[in-house]
């Protein structure tokens, strides 16, 4: 203002100067002159700002005269208006990933438990879309009595067990409801269906274990008590005979189970097996040997064996896997069937142990249950020949931990052929065995 008063006074002046010199009509023609120019400057500084105004993230315009003190703060406050609103951009996308990053599911909801804001994991765990579902009730969008009821609760000191079903599988959620600010809730969503159904599993096995543990004792016990209540000379020595025979064999149905058991055990807690050279043709002879004592000559063996072909991995266990699938193939083979086993090289340069059957074979609804543990085909059967149900269970483990694939091809009533198929990683050649022993 100071300024503009300032040139007015100037123009006046130079005006009066002129004025007294050429005359006044002069002086006063100078002084308007003065006037409009000061106008006109006036007006392209204003144009300028206003072109500045439509664009005002860019630096003010130079040199506008008066308007030079006033554009400068402004500018100056812009600036750190937008540097302050990056930063907090920037920590709210900060913010933003953390939530994504969690493994939990999140999920914000007003107080009449409108969705505000989910993370994806909150997204997949409930089947909400962000963009469609905001704003919506989420009563609406999960629909469950169980859930409404929790979210309706006026304190929620502990967290909702909730089963949904998903693209049509079930699953569990742990949902727990955390109010925070005024009318604002955090829900925190955690999926434990694996958690649950090894839980199951868990409480399966041990119901499994006590039942398998039971038949034998109980046979046992009804023995041993027979045996001690009755007079010594009540029972001829036949008969004592059968009943200490009968007794031997539930002890050594126990003594199988444990073993099998404590194998399982050593399997699934103990990492994957790298190891040396082992001569599987030198397990598939030993195996061989058991399985025709086992036979007693009621079976035909036939045997392709590739000699120069070794695993790389752990002996006991690749024994365990052989013998047991040699053992299975007599046990439920009658009498006068062929057994074929094959030992060779496949394609792409693994091999292959198949053991091949003209057994009972297996109906196509319970191959997929084989290897479950304690699983059988005909109970009474497998307990007759002493199995405990833990055979292929453990030679599916084995075969796992040496990247072997257990391949069970079965027709009912025809037969049955299970293989166990190495890749090339883990066969080398007999030669290798022999220089490596000899190092
Ligand atoms: P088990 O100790 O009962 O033999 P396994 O785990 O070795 O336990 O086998 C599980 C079930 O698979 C057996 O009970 C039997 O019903 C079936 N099975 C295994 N091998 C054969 C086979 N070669 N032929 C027909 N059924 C078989």
């Amino acid at each position: 203002m100071s300024k503009t008063l300032l040139s007015i006074g100037l123009w006046a002046l130079i005006g009066m100067l002129i004025g007294a010199w050429l005359g006044a009509a002069t002086g006063w023609g100078v002084f308007a002159a003065g006037l409009l120019t000061m106008v006109l400057a006036s007006g392209w500084q204003l144009s300028r700002i206003a072109r500045w105004v439509r664009n005002i993230d860019t630096p003010p315009p130079p040199s506008v005269g008066p308007w030079d003190g006033i554009l400068a703060p402004i500018y100056r406050k812009l600036k750190q208006n937008r540097l302050e609103l990056q930063e907090r951009t920037r920590s709210f996308e900060r913010m933003l990933l953390a939530a994504e990053a969690l493994p939990d599911g999140a999920l914000t909801l007003d107080q009449d438990q409108s969705l505000l804001w989910c993370n994806q994991t909150a997204a997949a765990h409930l089947g909400l879309d962000l963009e469609r579902d905001k704003h919506h009730s989420i009563l609406n969008i999960v629909r469950s009595p169980e859930f409404a009821t929790y979210t309706r609760q006026a304190r929620w000191d502990k967290p909702l067990l909730l089963h949904l079903t998903r693209q049509s599988r079930e699953h569990t959620l742990l949902l727990h409801l955390y109010p925070y600010s005024t009318g604002q809730f955090l829900m925190v969503t955690r999926d434990i269906t694996q958690i649950e159904r090894l839980e199951h599993m868990r409480k399966d096995f041990v119901a499994n274990v006590s039942h398998e543990m039971r038949t034998p004792l109980t046979v046992l016990s009804g023995f041993l008590e027979t045996l001690h209540d009755i007079p010594e000379n009540a029972l001829d020595p036949a008969q004592r005979r059968h009943y200490l025979e009968l007794m031997i064999e539930q002890s050594r149905n126990m003594q199988a189970l444990v073993a099998d058991l404590l194998t399982l055990s050593a399997l699934e807690s103990s990492p994957n097996r790298e190891g040396g050279p082992v001569s599987l043709p030198a397990l598939i002879q030993t195996a061989l040997a058991q399985s025709q004592a086992l036979s007693g000559g009621r079976h035909t063996f036939e045997i392709e064996v590739d000699d120069s072909l070794h695993v790389l991995g752990a002996d006991t266990e690749l024994a365990s896997a052989v013998t047991n699938l040699m053992t299975n193939a007599v046990n439920y083979t009658p009498e006068g069937g062929t057994i074929a086993v094959t030992w060779a090289r496949t394609g792409d340069g693994g091999a292959r142990y198949a053991v091949r059957d003209t057994g009972i074979g297996i109906g196509a609804q319970d191959i997929p249950r084989l290897t479950e543990r304690f699983f059988r085909v005909d109970r009474g059967r497998s307990r007759a020949t002493g199995g405990t149900g833990l055979g292929l269970a453990i030679t599916k483990h084995v075969a796992m931990r040496h990247d072997a694939v257990l391949r069970i091809d079965s027709v009912l009533g025809k037969g049955s052929t299970f293989s166990m198929v190495f890749p090339p990683s883990r066969v080398c050649a007999a030669q290798a065995r022999a220089h490596d022993a000899a190092a």
